[in-house]
């Protein structure tokens, strides 16, 4: 408003000078004019240098300050400017942000330029690869990804399933498994991410050993069930061999009954939440359950000459799942009467440590465990002397379980063994656990 009012205040200025000229001749007139004119051109293109040059490199802390139409053009200029810029900001912190998402990501991800080279990666990328996420950027991946395998899925540009590759920490007794997949995605360019699966693959190796050991579990006894059919069958049999062959049957459906049972309690405890504090059950009644089961199991096995002694220990109570503490109690039980020999001594009870937290204990003179051994005693199937354990029944289970209903509890399942002497197994639980009665 200002500018234009100058503005006017000029033209006006003009028009007084150059009636003024007039009254003294229309030839200093025209003269009058045309430097007028002259002088106006020059002022207006040294206004419009200086708006150009400003163009060149626009700042809001430098507008150039010239009247007439080129100030209103330096004006919106400006403002269209500032518009521009505000949405520049934000578009970059958007980005900035998208960037930083695909850093978190637990998967590398990769951006490849027409020549396989790395035009962007995240770090994981780089960490997966064994390559340097920032020091690489426009290396060709193939220069730094060497796997064999993974130079053929680039090479055949099939790109539908992924491939898998060693990670660069993979090592001798510790696996690492890339697992790469290209997505094209513009003319040239491809996405290539990566995902660590050796858990996944630890999992799967699992699953099938597990579905092999159980199969070859359920054979033994099914073969010796078979083959007692047919000779029943085939072979004209005095009633004392009938007699071995059914008996030696019933064992060996009794094996794969026992084994049913401890895979349906494994997946009852694989399958449900972990027990809380709404049931207390008393440690001296769990005891006494699975202690009469113990002796009575010496009984048969060792035909009374095993010692087995329960010892009254504190009236407490535990929160828990009883059925579950009671496998839990008495698998260790019935284990140290198995694998100790007749004459040997088995005792067991229950304990207050001076935290208030209990421990169950199960102390045997049996053949000891040697040390390389403890750590694997609770892996599913795992066995120190395989035909010792069929012998007497075991399914190779019986750890397995007794460790996972420890852990269900917040506790702890301890193994200290020497062999030629014997075993001791203590089931610890938390104080949070444990409501104390009366002490002893
Ligand atoms: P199993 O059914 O074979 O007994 P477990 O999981 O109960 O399976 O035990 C795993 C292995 O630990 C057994 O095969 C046995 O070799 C060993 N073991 C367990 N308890 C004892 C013990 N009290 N004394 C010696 N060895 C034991």
């Amino acid at each position: 408003m200002m500018r234009r009012s100058l503005e006017l205040t000029g033209l006006v200025a003009a028009g007084g000078g150059l009636g003024a000229l007039w009254s003294t001749g229309p030839g200093w007139c025209v003269l009058g004019a045309l430097g007028g004119a002259i002088a106006w051109l020059a002022l207006d293109n040294s206004r419009a240098r200086r708006v150009l040059a400003w163009l060149r490199e626009p700042s809001a802390a430098r507008l150039p300050n010239v009247g007439s139409v080129w100030g209103e053009v330096v004006d919106r200029t400006r403002r269209v400017l500032k518009v521009y810029n505000r949405k520049a900001r934000k578009s970059q912190a958007r980005l900035q942000e998208l960037l930083a998402a695909i850093q978190a990501s637990p998967n590398g991800v990769v951006l490849l330029g027409e020549q396989g080279t790395i035009d962007w990666c995240n770090l994981m990328a780089g960490e997966h690869l064994g390559f340097d996420a920032k020091r690489d950027l426009g290396q060709r991946i193939r220069n730094l990804v060497r796997d064999p395998a993974f130079i053929a899925y680039l090479n055949q540009r099939d790109f539908s399933q992924p491939v898998e590759i060693d990670g660069r920490d993979a090592r001798p007794g510790h696996p690492q498994r890339i697992s790469i997949q290209i997505f094209p995605y513009a003319k040239g360019r491809r996405l290539l991410l990566t995902r660590d699966v050796t858990t996944i693959e630890l999992a799967e190796a699992m699953r099938r050993d597990f579905v092999a050991n159980v199969s070859h579990e359920i054979r033994s006894p099914l073969t010796v069930i078979a083959g007692s059919i047919e000779t029943l069958q085939t072979l004209p049999l005095q009633d004392a061999e009938r007699a071995h062959f059914l008996e030696l049957m019933r064992q060996q459906a009794q094996r794969m009954l026992a084994l049913v049972d401890d895979l349906l309690t494994l997946s009852r405890l694989e399958g449900s939440p972990n027990p809380d504090d709404s049931q207390w059950v008393a440690a001296a009644d769990l005891l006494a359950e699975a202690g009469s089961q113990a002796q009575a199991l010496a009984d048969v096995l060792h035909a009374g000459q095993q010692t087995v002694i329960l010892c009254e220990g504190p009236a407490v109570e535990v929160a828990g799942a009883r059925g579950e503490l009671l496998s839990a109690v008495g698998n260790l039980l019935t284990n140290a009467v198995r694998y100790t020999p007749a004459h040997g001594r088995v005792e067991a009870g229950w304990r207050l440590l001076p935290d208030d937290a209990l421990e169950f204990y199960v102390a045997d003179t049996g053949p000891g465990i040697a040390p390389e051994h403890l750590p694997r005693l609770t892996e599913r199937f795992y066995r120190v002397d395989r035909s010792r354990s069929r012998g007497s029944g075991g399914t190779g289970l019986g750890l397995a379980i007794v460790k996972h209903v420890i852990q269900r509890h917040g506790g702890q399942l301890l193994i200290d063994s020497t062999p030629g002497v014997g075993s001791t197994f203590r089931l610890r639980l938390p104080p949070a656990r444990v409501l104390v009665r009366e002490r002893t």
